[in-house]
């Protein structure tokens, strides 16, 4: 049996070619409203606000019709940004937010988009909308940079690229495909995550749970407990994995780890949902950062997965990013694409331009790209450095405890380990900001600072 969609936007069968686990191919509910989908304690956090009786227009002098609104809480990553402007001590460090500084502890716009963007200009483009789907040259270049040049999914057409709003966006519009085609699919979320995937699956009204990943006792990865989650969930459920640098962890499966992963997976026909946001930013090679997608790839695994720009090219604000899906087939991926479109149509419309020229000049033009691998590993190397440092320093404060986790760990963070107390600690007494959940970002971290940094969490260890 096959869902397609109706001209109502309503499920109907399944879509044409798109691997649907077994179980929604029996009985799928039709699809009405995602929050009906949701537990009842779920469902009853996604209702909109109840707007008061009150608020009729006779009373909107005085009180607003909106004056029962809650406040919402700020949020836990970016509301750490705010608390440092906010601080007065000189000493402040800004360990909270995952992006780049120099040395200086300043940021950085890197050369290649630089140089992109006078070549940009020189060229005079227009900025006429883009296509819902987005730049086609640079999703044919963001495709073969997650892929491989060798890829077959990509010379067989089975790749369905649409650029997206960064990492975010383009979560959010897969988010929004699994809501739509793949009704009542669960999504797993590692436990501990980047905080906003729970916001993005929750609004797009996907049901989501955690599975075990992060082992607080070996400060690795609790695979043993990942595998047992994989093999316990229902068939054809869906599985984010970070494809590289887990943010807050840093902690990566190995290759031998990754293939028992994906073997589990496609034993229960699950399908991956990869979130790419630091490709050649974790370990400096933008191959190497992409080994686990391509393993899933070449093992015949359909998957999707979400890229991001903000990091590698450092285009923060510029918004680059691609939802990918790797069907079996062409037809299904044609088709995936023009509900992506349809989705992004209802959203945004369609993407900026700007970056994604940037992203496109960059990895097609061959000087251009051989320098950003420079730049890369450049910034990889510097992480790889504070973190190195920031071991010896805590190695030194105190030579009983196992520091090894700091440089073990992958990509822009440390997971330290501090409580909810001891980052109190850190932030009240030291002026650190950072997280509560003790994740530290070291690309926030300068030489000059590490010292500093180390007697922070020695003293927040010993006396919180
Ligand atoms: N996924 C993960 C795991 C991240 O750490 C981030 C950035 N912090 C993103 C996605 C998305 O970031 P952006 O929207 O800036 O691309």
């Amino acid at each position: 049996m096959r869902r397609q969609i109706g001209e109502t936007g309503r499920v109907l069968f399944p879509p044409a070619g798109l691997t649907v686990a077994p179980r929604f191919r029996a009985s799928t509910p039709p699809l009405t409203d995602a929050r009906s989908r949701l537990p009842p304690r779920r469902r009853a956090r996604q209702q909109p606000p109840r707007v008061p009786r009150s608020a009729s227009l006779a009373c909107r002098a005085s009180s607003s019709f909106l004056a029962d609104v809650e406040q919402a809480p700020p949020d836990p990553i970016l509301g750490v940004s705010v608390a440092f402007r906010e601080s007065t001590n000189p000493n402040k460090l800004n360990l909270g937010v995952g992006a780049y500084r120099t040395e200086d502890l300043q940021p950085y716009v890197l050369d290649v988009v630089k140089q992109a963007e006078r070549r940009m200009l020189e060229a005079d483009y227009d900025k006429e909308y883009l296509p819902m789907q987005g730049l086609a040259a640079f999703n044919q270049a963001t495709a073969r940079l997650l892929l491989g040049d060798d890829s077959d999914a990509i010379a067989d057409e089975r790749v369905a690229t649409v650029q997206s709003l960064s990492g975010t966006g383009s979560l959010r519009v897969g988010a929004a495909f699994i809501a739509k085609f793949m009704p009542g699919a669960k999504v797993f979320l590692p436990s501990p995550t980047w905080g906003n995937h729970k916001n993005i699956f929750a609004d797009a009204g996907v049901e989501w749970d955690e599975y075990a990943y992060y082992d607080a006792e070996t400060i690795g990865l609790d695979l043993e407990g990942m595998l047992e989650a994989i093999s316990s969930a229902p068939e054809g459920s869906v599985f984010v994995l970070h494809g590289c640098a887990h943010n807050p962890t840093g902690v990566d499966p190995t290759m031998e780890e990754w293939e028992k992963i994906a073997d589990a997976m496609a034993r229960k026909s699950h399908v991956p949902f990869f979130d790419v946001a630091y490709q050649g930013f974790a370990s400096g090679s933008l191959e190497e950062d992409a080994a686990s997608v391509r393993l899933f790839a070449k093992k015949g695994i359909e998957f999707f997965c979400a890229q991001s720009y903000s990091k590698n090219l450092g285009l923060y604000a510029e918004r680059v990013g691609a939802i990918n899906a790797v069907l079996a087939d062409s037809a299904s991926a044609k088709k995936t694409v023009s509900q992506m479109n349809r989705i992004a149509r209802a959203m945004y419309s369609n993407p900026p331009v700007h970056g994604a020229r940037i992203a496109a000049t960059v990895i097609e033009d061959p000087v251009l790209f051989e320098r950003w691998n420079e730049e890369m590993r450049e910034m990889a190397g510097r992480i790889k450095t504070v973190r190195g440092m920031l071991f010896d320093d805590l190695t030194k404060l105190n030579p009983d405890k196992d520091w090894s986790f700091v440089t073990r760990q992958i990509g822009m963070f440390s997971f330290t380990g501090l409580s909810e107390a001891q980052v109190k600690r850190m932030t009240d007494e030291h002026a650190i900001f950072m997280t509560k959940d003790g994740r530290v970002s070291l690309a926030g971290l300068s030489q000059a600072k590490c010292a500093y940094l180390a007697n922070a969490i020695d003293d927040s260890f010993k006396n919180a």
